[in-house]
């Protein structure tokens, strides 16, 4: 059977930066990273919109806001130092009436609180940035950037291999068992010993983490799987938008509201809406699990969360299933916008943990459970945030021995 320090589940933006961090803090330490699928960042990581967040909208002093700010500037960096194509283009937020302006106002409140760089401009200001933007007011962010995650993912992985790390693909992890010397983990190949096991399982995370430390690790934690859907602007309309233009979200929900962004291929994506998918690997409609349904059914905290949000949950709906709809919250900024000038693009869809109370987790969550450590909620921005999660989690990594 194969002995390594450290495995790693999970061969997404964040189990790659965590391995990375690892074998950076710790050089003489062997790092295995296991991944079911048959290539890194087939999931979250690589089906989003590629987005380097500057940390406008989080709780000051929270987690995600502390890790986004740090994360953004390292990711940067990264890119940089390995000669990956990003930009550092900047965006508007952009109120569209004047209930939205008041709203913006608070945004920029934060934006001072997270330390991100962001100036209130008015109409005049805002057609120079984007000609074909309207708006009463905007947040102009200078720090956003834009990235494909997909190449960070494949550039963290050569560095692995590189410091000779293994990453073992197509490689599930299905339960595991506490040995005198360490936790041995059964997958659908080979098993795997290790002193210590970091899992970063995205939509299964909650699954796998109680695969390896049993229920009371995930103490009332469920993930609920939220479909994003993407339309993407023919080439001839994509002149409508020359960076990243956003609405002003609804302060209740962790997402962020259709946006069109220009990606570092020049294509302009519009969504991400926020449909509650049934399966949790949920890319189309059609795709549904009897397990995933049941096991969201069996958690109280999911009828709580039904019972409260039930309105929000039927107009992502309509918006998934109209295009009238979802070309309208795109008219909303750019009123140019056709129906005929969208096209469907691939699906992305979302990890986001419910407590039993029924709320979304806001947060970042991390659990230390004996020789395990679980990431159990790591939604936008953990991709920005990525190689600071990692960092993180390898200054939580003691070894006894
Ligand atoms: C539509 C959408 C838009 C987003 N936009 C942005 C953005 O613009 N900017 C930003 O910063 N963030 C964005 N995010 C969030 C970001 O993509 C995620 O927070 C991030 O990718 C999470 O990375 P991860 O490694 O935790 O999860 P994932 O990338 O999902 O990786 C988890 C991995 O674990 C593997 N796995 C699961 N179970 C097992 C098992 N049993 N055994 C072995 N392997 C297993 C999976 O196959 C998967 O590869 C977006 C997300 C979505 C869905």
């Amino acid at each position: 059977m194969e002995r390594v320090d450290v495995v790693v589940v999970g061969g997404g933006i964040v189990g790659l930066a965590t391995a990375r961090a690892i074998l950076r803090t710790n050089p003489s330490r062997s790092v295995a990273v296991i991944e079911k699928e048959g290539a890194v960042g087939t999931h979250q990581s690589g089906r989003n919109s590629g987005v380097i967040h500057a940390g406008v909208y989080y709780q000051p002093g929270s987690i995600k806001a502390r890790l986004c700010t740090a994360g953004r500037v390292s990711m940067v960096e990264y890119c940089r130092e390995h000669g990956i194509d990003h930009a550092v283009c900047g965006k508007v937020v952009v109120a569209a009436d004047e209930p939205d302006r008041v709203r913006l106002a608070e945004l920029e409140r934060r934006c001072e609180a997270n330390g991100v760089r962001a100036e209130l401009v008015g109409p005049d200001r805002l057609r120079e940035l984007e000609p074909h933007v309207a708006g009463v007011a905007a947040l102009h962010v200078r720090d956003t950037g834009i990235v494909d995650y997909a190449d960070v993912c494949r550039s963290l992985a050569k560095e692995i291999e590189g410091a000779d790390a293994r990453i073992r693909l197509g490689c599930e992890v299905r339960s595991a068992r506490e040995t005198a010397s360490g936790l041995v983990l059964e997958t659908n190949g080979e098993p795997i010993e290790a002193l210590r096991v970091v899992t970063c399982a995205g939509l299964h995370a909650d699954e796998v983490a109680r695969a390896v430390s049993g229920d009371a690790a995930v103490a009332g934690v469920r993930v609920i799987a939220f479909r994003g859907e993407y339309r993407e602007l023919v080439a001839s309309r994509a002149h409508l938008v020359r960076s990243l233009v956003y609405p002003v979200a609804n302060p209740e929900y962790p997402f962020l509201g259709v946006h069109l962004t220009r990606g570092v291929d020049g294509n302009v994506h519009v969504g991400p809406n926020a449909v509650l998918a049934f399966a949790r690997e949920g890319y189309e409609w059609r795709r549904t699990s009897g397990r995933d349904l049941r096991g969201m059914a069996r958690f109280p905290g999911f009828w709580r969360f039904a019972r409260r949000n039930w309105r929000f949950g039927l107009d992502e709906m309509a918006r998934s299933l109209s295009s009238r709809r979802f070309t309208a919250a795109a008219q909303r900024l750019v009123p140019e916008v056709q129906r005929a000038d969208l096209v469907a693009a691939p699906a992305g869809v979302r990890a986001q943990a419910i407590g039993r109370d029924g709320a979304l987790m806001d947060d970042f969550v991390i659990r230390t459970a004996g020789r395990a450590i679980h990431v159990l909620n790591a939604p936008s921005p953990a991709a920005t945030a990525s190689l600071e999660i990692g960092a993180e989690i390898a200054t939580k990594l003691h070894f006894d021995d």
